[in-house]
């Protein structure tokens, strides 16, 4: 039997209509039966300030966005030389933004609810513009299959968490089961949209920016998929970000668990999320670049042939460290899950911890020090300190916490770089610290010199 491969195209692979071609193509040369596409390039943040412009400025200001955004899509699909019934579904896309954008303005309230049914139209409209490209291209080939349009609000039912949804993971595999039974014969190919959802009641939502990846892999589990693509503008993942360091080499193949642990992956190719259902059902994960498919890309899988020490290294910028001390910690118990269960009410993630015997220290994310809430919060608890403008390093590998010697060449290797915390020992697979955010790019270096070159 045929593998049943699900693809994800992000917004660079339908940039314009030769873009489309090409990841048509692509998807053709695979054999995908499943395609979820991300909005065109730019096309999420215009419609973001569409909405904020509809808010709270003139019609003037939002009739110049809509425009823009329009005048973007009829020429991919002049490019495309859409067909009628296409034209006629790309219309009534428009006609929809246009009153939505109205009926934001004369409310003068954008909601996140509202927003998010504006934002859907961004791979509503990508999707009906790259099921004609998937058209032309099986018809070039001389494919017995033929391209068809699928509205994933169908399947992908979520809750009602708007701008950051959830899936229901079980409802999205029966409704798989009921509206997309038939992507099994291979007969069609079925193009949707990645990043949007529906709840029970009917409302669109969005799963969190960047979301397609993880759409992508919710529909491979709904689907029971055999592999995964995720098609991006970068040929798999790297070692580290070659931006950062240009030394970095695309890595050929990466376990689960590492690239769980590589939270921030190398060139921020997969939603770290991404993963998860993939995971779940071991469902093998490909990272391509549509641009250039020809090059290696990376596989993520459950068992991979080799282990290295150290595979990768990321960052994570925009990292504060809030350090949480009381002497009635001391022999106390129940104490931090009086401080966690702080963290969990204001829904904050934490990344690292470190304890001594009455301090507790936790990266967080800078954004979480908006909410003044939280910090008042804690301060009940115990003396808050916080320290900004740090950077979390973590290195990825295999049988970190069992290595000899690791450590000190870890740390002889940025021997002129003062770090400021360090997590190691809750995983064979990553080693974590904080350094301040200024020497983070030379820390890289220096590691990848040490470790990779
Ligand atoms: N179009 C959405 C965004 O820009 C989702 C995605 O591209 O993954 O965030
Ligand atoms: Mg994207």
């Amino acid at each position: 039997m045929t593998k049943l491969i699900v693809s994800k195209f992000g917004g660079t692979s339908m940039g314009d209509a030769e873009c489309m071609l090409r990841s048509a193509e692509v998807s053709q040369r695979q054999g995908s039966g499943l395609i979820a596409v991300s909005a065109t390039s730019g096309t999420t943040n215009e419609l973001i300030l569409l909405g904020k412009t509809a808010e709270s400025k003139t019609w003037e200001e939002t009739e110049k966005i809509l425009s823009k955004i329009r005048e973007k899509h009829v020429k991919i699909a002049q490019d495309l030389k859409l067909s009628a019934e296409s034209s006629k579904k790309i219309e009534t896309l428009f006609e929809e933004m246009n009153s939505l954008a109205k009926g934001i303005h004369y409310l003068r309230d954008c909601s996140v609810k509202a927003m998010d049914t504006l934002m859907s139209l961004g791979e509503r409209m990508s999707s009906v513009l790259f099921t004609e490209a998937m058209s032309q291209v099986l018809k070039k080939h001389g494919s017995t299959k033929s391209a068809e349009l699928f509205d994933v609000r169908q399947v992908l039912r979520t809750n009602d968490d708007f701008g950051k949804a959830k899936p229901n993971t079980a409802e999205v595999a029966a409704l798989c089961q009921k509206y997309l039974g038939s992507v099994r014969d291979q007969k069609k190919v079925f193009v949707t949209q990645g990043y949007i959802g529906m709840t029970e009641d009917g409302f669109t939502t969005t799963l969190g920016r960047g979301g397609s990846d993880y759409s992508a892999a919710i529909l491979a589990e709904g689907v029971a998929a055999d592999v995964l693509e995720i098609w991006t503008d970068v040929a798999g993942i790297a070692t580290t970000d070659p931006r950062i360091c240009p030394q970095a080499k695309p890595i050929s193949e990466i376990s689960f668990k590492e690239a769980s642990e590589l939270a921030t992956f190398g060139a921020k190719v997969l939603h770290p999320a991404t993963l998860l259902p993939a995971i779940r059902k071991n469902i093998p994960v490909f990272v391509g670049s549509s641009f250039d498919s020809e090059a290696k890309g990376t596989w993520v899988r459950k068992d991979v042939d080799q282990h290295p020490l150290i595979r990768a290294m990321a960052l994570r910028k925009n990292q504060v460290l809030v350090t949480l001390s009381t002497p009635e910690m001391l022999h106390a118990h129940g104490f931090l899950f009086q401080l966690f269960k702080v963290f969990n009410d204001h829904k904050v993630s934490i990344d690292a911890i470190t304890t001594s015997e009455i301090s507790v220290s936790v990266t967080l994310d800078d954004s979480t020090l908006l909410n003044k809430k939280l910090i008042a919060d804690l301060s009940q608890f115990a003396d808050v300190q916080v320290e900004e403008k740090l950077t979390l390093i973590s290195l990825i590998g295999n049988n970190i916490n069992h290595t000899a010697g690791l450590a000190k060449k870890i740390f002889d290797s940025i021997s002129d770089i003062n770090v400021r915390m360090i997590c190691l020992g809750a995983s064979k697979h990553n080693f974590c610290f904080l350094v301040a955010e200024d020497q983070a790019t030379a820390a890289i270096q220096k590691l990848h010199k040490s470790f990779i070159e």
